[in-house]
């Protein structure tokens, strides 16, 4: 049967002795294909296919509803997989759900918070800029005056880069929570609807920081809340994909309870720090992985281009070959350079092999435990609102939970 008249659109068809009702698809086989709601395409053949009828959208538009005794919580959706859905007529997985919309489609999160939301971008998380970031943080302020907390549905690819960057700007009294997914919600194996309850639970939590909250495991029993500057995206497609580096997650929510464990006392509380931005960021900062054998021409390339802020991501303990430390010593006189390392765990320390003496000699910064990407965008606020010299003295400083003071071993397992 040819579907092209119906391609896109809900229908009930009679096949099989059965009634299926879905997504009538593009087909290029000539079989009728039906995307059924829980996400699976089924084929039919001309022979097996009785009837065809189109139907009324089966869910209607979730009308929200405010309980007076739910707090308020503000979503702002910025794109990626949790905002996306496979495009019928093509095929694609595009982005194309106002944060309404993801609401209307996971019903649970009305019992926990009453939502209000708006779209702010609609693009995926590689196409994420600073200027975007700033704008961000200025309509996450703006909310956080109003709401009693924020959910900000983000591509996961950056998402941690985003959480730093709002984490460094905003000062906050209330949970600022970054949450992703890793499979579209019309997948049988998406991940978007656990997490944004999930997210929405630490929301309304007692915390008073930015945090990411995924999936913790591969299956659908828990999220962690990760602090926004100790988090990275360690696998391209798990559901478990983040992790919290150097430091334990905050806590977990438990899905099916609804509620919060949390693993660390020494956090931000909600209330206990006050409402604040400081939106400024210079973009003329850079990370560079050094690699065996690279020349460190690559510094005076920045350095001739007006760069004032470099993070080097060192090997092991945090070095590079001896022969960059001429160029970096003359970098140094007016520029930031901080040493991060590729080992991802652990902590910098150019106080142990030559080559780090020389290092600091040259007035390279020891990183601490902070994330090469954690760095550089620290790095960016901090010159974007201070002076060379201040920015050097306060990138070895913890502002927002970046660094940690000792590094424990089986935080690695995490
Ligand atoms: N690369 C896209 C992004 O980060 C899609 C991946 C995702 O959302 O997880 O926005």
């Amino acid at each position: 049967m040819d579907n092209s008249e119906v391609t896109g659109k809900r229908v009930k068809i009679r096949a099989k002795n059965r009634i299926f009702e879905g997504i009538a698809m593009p087909s290029a086989t000539g079989s009728f294909v039906l995307k059924l709601d829980n996400g699976y395409n089924v084929g039919f053949t001309d022979y097996e296919l009785l009837e065809v009828k189109e139907v009324e959208k089966a869910e209607e538009r979730l009308e929200l509803f405010r309980s007076p005794d739910l707090p308020d919580v503000k979503i702002i959706s910025t794109g990626g997989t949790i905002a996306s859905k496979v495009d019928y007529n093509t095929g694609a997985v595009t982005s194309q759900f106002t944060a309404e919309e993801i609401v209307a489609d996971v019903p649970e999160i009305a019992e926990i918070c009453n939502i209000d939301a708006m779209l702010l971008y609609n693009i995926l998380s590689e196409n994420m800029k600073v200027q975007h970031w700033i704008e961000l943080a200025g309509e996450v302020y703006s909310a956080l005056k109003k709401y009693e907390g924020v959910i900000i549905t983000h591509g996961t690819d950056t998402m941690a880069y985003t959480a730093s960057a709002l984490a460094f700007m905003l000062s906050t009294p209330k949970p600022v929570i970054l949450v992703g997914a890793q499979r579209s919600s019309d997948r049988p194996s998406s991940d978007a609807a656990m997490n944004l309850v999930c997210s929405a639970v630490a929301a309304t939590s007692d915390l008073g920081e930015v945090s990411v909250v995924m999936h913790a495991t591969t299956s659908d029993d828990y999220c962690y809340i990760h602090r926004g500057v100790k988090v990275r995206k360690c696998h391209t497609s798990r559901r478990d994909a983040f992790k919290s580096v150097n430091f334990p997650p905050l806590g977990r929510v438990d899905y099916s309870r609804r509620e919060v464990e949390w693993f660390v006392e020494d956090r931000f509380r909600r209330g206990e720090r006050e409402l604040r931005i400081a939106d400024r960021m210079e973009e003329k900062c850079v990370l560079i992985k050094f690699f065996p054998g690279m020349k460190p021409d690559v510094l005076n390339y920045y350095h001739d281009e007006g760069y004032r802020g470099f993070v080097i991501e060192g090997t092991g303990l945090g070095h590079v070959s001896t022969d960059w430390i001429d160029t970096l010593k003359d970098i140094c006189d007016d520029s930031v350079v901080v040493m991060t390392s590729q080992c991802i765990w652990g902590r910098i320390c150019d106080r142990v092999y030559d080559t780090g003496r020389y290092l600091l000699r040259a007035g390279v910064i020891e990183g601490e435990d902070m994330l090469p990407e954690v760095a550089l965008i620290k790095l960016m606020w901090l010159l974007g609102n201070y002076d060379v010299e201040k920015a050097r003295e306060l990138v070895r400083e913890n502002i927002a939970g970046e660094i940690t003071m000792s590094t424990r071993y089986w935080e690695a397992e995490v």
